[in-house]
C-alpha cells in the first residue's frame, strides 16, 4: 500500500468510529454550515445527514441562541483551544427527547458541549467540531439530590403542627436580626404571645382540640403579619414574631389587631365551639440589650405583665 492508500484507509476507519461513538458530533465550517452529522445526531434528532449537510446550523435549529453560540465558537477558534458549556449553564444545545428508561423522569436530554477548533495542515482553523455529551443521568441525579436536600432543610426548620418556623430556626433568625441591628440600628420589635388558660382547652375538649386551636392561631398569625416578619412556634402554645423595621408602638397596633381577631374567632372542633384569647408582650430592640436572649427576656416580662393584668391584653416592655 502506498502512503495515500494508508491515509485513506485510516480516514475511513476514523469516519466509522465517529459515526458509531456514543456522543454527538457536528463539524461546522466558518459560516456555520454543517459538514459532519454523525449517527448519534441522526438518531436523536431524527434528521438524516443528507438533509443537514450544507445547511446553516442556525436556520435548521432556530432554538440555538446564535450570539452565544458564535461567541463560544469564535473564542475557541481565536485561542485555538477548546471551549466548554455544561448542562448547568445551559441544559441543552439542541433539544432531544429523552428516551432513556432509567432516567425517564427528564423530559429532554441534558447535554454538555465541547467546541474544538479543527486545525488544517497549514495551521489555520477553518472548521469547528462540536461534541455533544448526553449527561441526563448525572443531571437528573443531581437535581433530585438538590430537591431532596432543600425539602429536608425546610422540614428541619418547620414545626409540623403549625408549619411555622420551629423554635431552633426561629431563634437563629432572631439572632441574625439582633446582629443586623448592631450594624444598621434599624428599628426591630419582638412580640411574644401565649394562649390564655390553654390547659382548660385541653381539659374541656381534649388534646386534639387543643392542637386545632394552636393550628388556627398560627393561621391567624400568618394572615396578620407582613411577609418580611418572621414568626415561629416558641413552645407548646407560645409564639414569637419578629417585626422588621417596626417600632414598639406600631407593633402594639399589630398585636392588638391579632388579639382582637383571635378573640372574635370561634374554633369548631368535634361538635364544640371553642372561644379563646391570647396575651402578648412587646419589646423593641435597644442599644443596651446586651445579648439576644435578653431581648426575649424583655418581651417575656411584658407578656407576664399582660397575664397579671387580667389576660387578653398586649403590654409594651418598659425598663423599671
Ligand atoms: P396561662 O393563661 O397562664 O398561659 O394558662 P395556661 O393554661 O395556658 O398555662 P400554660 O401556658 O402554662 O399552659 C400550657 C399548656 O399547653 C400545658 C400543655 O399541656 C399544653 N400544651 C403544650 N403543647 C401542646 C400541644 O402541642 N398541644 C396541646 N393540645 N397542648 C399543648
Ligand atoms: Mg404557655
Ligand atoms: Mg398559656
Amino acid at each position: 500500500m502506498d502512503s495515500a492508500q494508508v491515509d485513506f484507509k485510516e480516514l475511513h476507519w476514523m469516519m466509522d468510529m465517529l459515526q458509531s461513538i456514543d456522543v454527538g458530533l457536528i463539524v461546522l465550517d466558518r459560516e456555520f454550515s454543517i459538514q459532519v452529522w454523525n449517527s448519534f445526531m441522526e438518531n436523536h434528532s431524527g434528521i438524516r445527514p443528507e438533509k443537514v449537510i450544507g445547511a446553516n446550523l442556525f436556520e435548521l435549529f432556530p432554538e440555538i441562541p446564535e450570539q452565544w453560540f458564535r461567541r463560544k465558537a469564535d473564542s475557541s477558534v481565536l485561542l485555538k483551544g477548546r471551549a466548554f458549556t455544561t448542562w448547568e449553564q445551559r441544559p441543552y444545545l439542541i433539544r432531544f427527547k429523552n428516551y432513556r428508561p432509567i432516567t425517564g423522569t427528564a423530559e429532554f436530554m441534558y447535554q454538555n458541549v465541547t467546541f474544538i477548533p479543527l486545525l488544517s495542515v497549514d495551521g489555520s482553523v477553518n472548521h469547528i467540531g462540536v461534541i455533544i455529551y448526553d449527561v441526563t443521568s448525572v443531571a437528573v441525579g443531581k437535581l433530585a439530590l438538590e430537591s431532596v436536600n432543600s425539602q429536608l432543610q425546610t422540614l428541619s426548620r418547620t414545626d409540623p403542627l403549625t408549619q411555622l418556623n420551629n423554635r431552633g430556626h426561629w431563634e437563629e433568625c432572631l439572632q441574625q436580626e439582633f446582629q443586623r441591628y448592631q450594624r444598621t440600628k434599624q428599628k426591630c420589635t419582638l412580640v411574644m404571645f401565649d394562649i390564655d388558660h390553654f390547659k382548660r382547652v385541653n381539659d374541656n375538649y381534649g388534646h386534639p382540640a387543643g392542637d386545632e386551636v394552636i393550628r388556627v392561631t398560627a393561621r391567624l398569625l400568618r394572615e396578620s403579619m407582613r411577609t418580611t416578619d418572621v414568626a415561629g412556634r416558641y413552645g407548646g402554645e407560645e409564639f414569637g414574631v419578629i417585626l422588621i423595621d417596626t417600632s414598639a408602638q406600631n407593633s402594639a397596633i399589630f398585636a392588638n389587631r391579632l388579639r382582637e381577631k383571635i378573640e372574635a374567632t370561634t374554633v369548631n372542633y368535634d361538635g364544640n365551639a371553642i372561644n379563646y384569647t391570647i396575651s402578648l408582650g412587646i419589646a423593641e430592640l435597644t442599644d443596651d440589650a446586651g445579648e439576644y436572649v435578653n431581648w426575649i427576656e424583655c418581651s417575656d416580662q411584658a407578656l407576664y405583665q399582660a397575664k397579671e393584668s387580667g389576660r387578653n391584653n398586649a403590654v409594651i416592655y418598659s425598663k423599671k
